[in-house]
């Protein structure tokens, strides 16, 4: 496996590879990798060739007051994982390398990156769009794999390839759960071991509202106020906000239809978790 940093090393590797016939995948991550991430690149591997993780701690991303400073950097742990996992290269380049000094331009989504996650984290969404599209612009990959767990941000990645017309097949992938329900997430390990078994309150409340929804409640609204209820029934949980959308535009339902997303994101004690749930329902 390849551990490579400049920006030049990784374009000579990939175009080599690319000369050899092989088809490349991307697996953009921030590291401090968990099955959840190894599900992508073993699901990745399935398509392509040669398999290349991110590993990138992208600071564009992070709001003011948020986690940058304290996010995980467990490179060894993670360079050991990803060899483990059968990655054929680890790009981890520095961020001076990326936003060099004078750096100003941005990729931004409309009007899907404001709601939900960009209302909450202004900003957040302009800084995963510039930098996957900056990692793609280097990579040039043929697929990439991103994970279900950050929907909106799935979607919005999805929009952007679609709508500047990028040659790239993104390929989304399951949710990894732990056994008793909590979504994987680097930011778990912030939690304490009491914060640990509230956290499931997120699974909890999303798997609610899917059962009030297949018991036949139609009023969007009132199954939204039972989660959020149902979050503030937890010490130490701040809710902003548990919805039910539409799974392409994420915009806000009158009525139940046949496919829909619940959308969580609650603060545990100081740590901010998101979760969501796909629901299909036979007879809306
Ligand atoms: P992150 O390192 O948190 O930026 O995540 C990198 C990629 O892994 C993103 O595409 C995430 O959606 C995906 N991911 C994170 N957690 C999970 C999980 N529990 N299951 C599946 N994919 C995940």
């Amino acid at each position: 496996m390849q551990v490579v940093g400049e920006i030049n090393a990784i374009r000579e590797i990939v175009s080599a590879k690319r000369q050899q016939g092989c088809r490349i995948g991307c697996v953009p991550t921030m590291g401090a990798l968990h099955p959840g991430h190894i599900s992508l690149v073993e699901e990745c591997s399935k398509h392509v060739d040669f398999v290349l993780v991110t590993i990138f701690v992208n600071p564009t991303q992070f709001g003011e007051g948020e986690d940058l400073g304290k996010y995980p950097r467990p490179l060894e742990d993670d360079l050991a994982a990803c060899q483990e996992a059968g990655v054929d290269c680890v790009y981890t380049p520095e961020i001076a390398a990326l936003y060099p000094e004078s750096y100003d331009t941005w990729v931004e989504v409309g009007d899907m990156s404001t709601i939900l996650e960009g209302d909450c984290r202004p900003g957040h969404f302009r800084g995963v769009t510039t930098i996957v599209a900056k990692l793609f612009n280097i990579i040039q990959p043929d697929v990439a794999c991103f994970g279900a767990k950050d929907y909106q941000q799935q979607s919005i990645l999805r929009k952007m390839v679609r709508d500047i017309n990028m040659p790239i097949e993104m390929i989304i992938c399951p949710t990894i759960r732990e056994s008793d329900g909590l979504a994987m997430s680097s930011r778990n390990r912030y939690l304490s071991t009491e914060h640990r078994q509230t956290a499931l309150c997120l699974s909890k409340a999303l798997e609610m509202g899917e059962q009030r929804l297949k018991s036949g409640e139609t009023d969007i609204s009132t199954i939204e106020q039972e989660m959020l209820k149902h979050l503030n029934s937890y010490s130490d949980v701040r809710p902003e906000y548990a919805v039910i959308r539409d799974p392409d535009s994420l915009n806000e339902l009158e009525n139940p239809q046949p496919e829909m997303v619940a959308l969580i994101a609650t603060y545990v004690g100081q740590t901010r978790l998101i979760d969501n749930r796909r629901i299909t329902l036979k007879n809306p």
